[in-house]
């Protein structure tokens, strides 16, 4: 501990007397009312214009966790690095939210909930930590600090403003005023008593107890160009005072682990559980090995490109639950539970690293998804994401919306059989595409049995029922020294030109008579 600043002096340095005690914050944000064992979690990203898949996992863990305990999931914009500002950076936060079905309760009071409007409480925190000796202003130049980190290089020391670097560390109150008086503005920075040599032990719901050397750093807290807080100072007023019970990181942080934790303990403040995650790996397409996802490299890596490809918003967060809780997936197939939002997750469950993110896996959960629903539902999904990303065919292929529920109904009536082969929206347009006259490619390669489609367009009827339809390829078949499944095969590739599809007889009443006959004559 150092002395205390005079609070004229605190006033001076701060640019201003701050506006509450600690008492007053604590009275102005008084503990949740909720019932115990509830998670009180935040997502609180720092805006810069992309949504990374990283990032919705960890929001689906922020928010299944306040979900399945009845607690609150805040969205917190950490806006205090006024340089890496993006416009319409927050906006992409809230709308690939919105997209993916996050919900947060950010109740007012406990806001605001941009840090670069609570100012007055970082202010606030700081004037207690002078007041206390437990912080001292700096008046280091950016020129200074490179010279300290040269000199720290050469002599192979650590880098950084610790011990004897810090020069301003133990700066009397005259000093001080002449450093104001020159137009100078201070950071703030923490009063370090922790001692490298000794080892600190923190918690992290997934990894346990884990021990660092203390930090000796005089970290900075306020900085002087903008009187913003830093992330670590910022992190620690925001999640005491909304009253968060879990951080939930990137594994990025667990180095400053502890140095939050000796914030902490020096407000006298519990701190709260932390659960660092691990990044998303994905194997690499070329050497076949796990490697972290690259911003650069992938394009899955960005939220928004799951929208745009009309991934099933629901399948990618089911899937995301399956990496996140492991069990999931089992206590789905044996029927135990309906969705993620039933299951249990448990935080020491969550991967510590290496967590495999797989697009084969995610078109297996997508399938699964998309043979869940009604057709209607189906229908709506496929129609929005038309409306929205679709190319302009995709667009004429919406238009008869009825015709287009006649199309995607074929194999959805038997809920033991439903067909399996739709992955996303837009594939799904894609795979029945040969329902619309202007996207059929008839297939002229294919070694029709001319004698075959001949037969069949003499006694085809449309208004025949499947029985009386199938009588007639048997009768053709028996006639021509054929099997029926040759007869049909003939006619499932004139119909559409291609050999594997959903049911015949189903495909041709939707197509109606009209087109099957002109499809047969065609290739006559
Ligand atoms: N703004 C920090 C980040 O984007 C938040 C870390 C945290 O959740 O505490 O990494």
């Amino acid at each position: 501990m150092r002395n205390g600043l005079s609070k004229d002096l605190i006033a001076r340095v701060l640019g201003g007397a701050p506006k509450y005690t600690l008492e007053e914050l604590e009275a102005k944000f008084p503990p949740r009312d909720l019932k115990e064992g509830a998670f009180v979690t935040r997502f609180a990203p720092s805006p810069t214009g992309y949504m990374h898949i990283g990032n919705l996992y960890s929001v689906l863990i922020d928010f299944k966790l306040a979900q399945q305990s009845n607690g609150v999931f805040m969205l917190r914009i950490e806006d205090t690095d006024t340089k890496r500002e993006v416009e319409g950076a927050v906006d992409v936060v809230k709308s690939a939210m919105s997209s993916f079905g996050f919900k947060y309760n950010n109740d007012e009071k406990y806001g605001p909930y941009y840090q670069s409007k609570r100012k007055d409480i970082y202010h606030s925190v700081a004037a207690y930590l002078l007041e206390k000796g437990l912080a001292y202003p700096c008046f280091l130049k950016p020129e200074e600090m490179d010279e300290i980190r040269k000199k720290q290089t050469a002599a192979g020391f650590a880098t950084g403003i610790y011990g004897e670097f810090a020069r301003d560390r133990d700066i009397g109150e005259e000093d001080i005023i002449k450093h104001l008086d020159n137009g100078e503005t201070p950071s703030i920075r923490l009063y370090s008593n922790g001692n490298p040599n000794n080892r600190i032990f923190c918690k992290d719901a997934v990894r346990g107890s884990v021990s660092f050397p203390e930090n000796n750093e005089d970290l900075v807290l306020i900085k002087s160009n903008d009187g913003l807080p830093t992330y670590h100072f910022a992190h620690l007023c925001d999640d005491h005072f909304m009253h968060t019970t879990h951080v939930v990181r990137g594994e990025e942080w667990l180095p400053s682990l502890p140095l939050h934790y000796q914030l902490f303990r020096m407000m006298g403040w519990t701190p709260p559980l932390y659960i660092h995650t691990s990044t998303l790996d994905k194997i690499d397409a070329e050497t076949g090995k796990q490697r972290k996802m690259s911003k650069r490299k992938d394009p899955e890596c960005n939220v928004s490109f799951f929208l745009a490809e009309g991934w099933p918003t629901d399948a990618v967060i089911e899937y995301l639950g399956n990496i996140l809780a492991s069990g999931y997936e089992e206590a789905k197939l044996k029927g135990q539970v309906k969705t993620f939002w039933d299951y249990e997750m448990k935080p020491k469950k969550i991967p510590m690293s290496g967590a495999l993110f797989d697009m084969k896996k995610l078109e297996w959960w997508a399938k699964e998804h998309i043979a869940t629903l009604p057709v209607d539902v189906l229908v709506k999904n496929v129609v929005d994401w038309a409306n929205k990303y679709g190319s302009e065919d995709n667009k004429k292929q919406i238009a008869d919306v009825k015709y287009l529920t006649a199309v995607l109904s074929i194999e959805r009536d038997n809920i033991k059989r439903i067909r399996k082969d739709f992955i996303t929206w837009k594939q799904t347009l894609n795979e029945v595409s040969y329902f619309w006259d202007f996207l059929f490619t008839p297939n002229r390669e294919y070694p029709y049995n001319k004698d075959v489609l001949r037969e069949f367009i003499a006694t085809y009827d449309e208004n025949d029922d499947k029985d009386t339809w199938w009588q007639k390829i048997v009768y053709t078949a028996e006639k021509l020294g054929l099997k029926p499944g040759e007869v049909a095969m003939n006619l499932r590739v004139a119909m559409t030109g291609r050999t594997n599809t959903p049911d015949l007889y189903s495909l041709m009443s939707v197509l109606g008579g009209a087109r099957v006959k002109e499809r047969i004559n065609i290739m006559l």
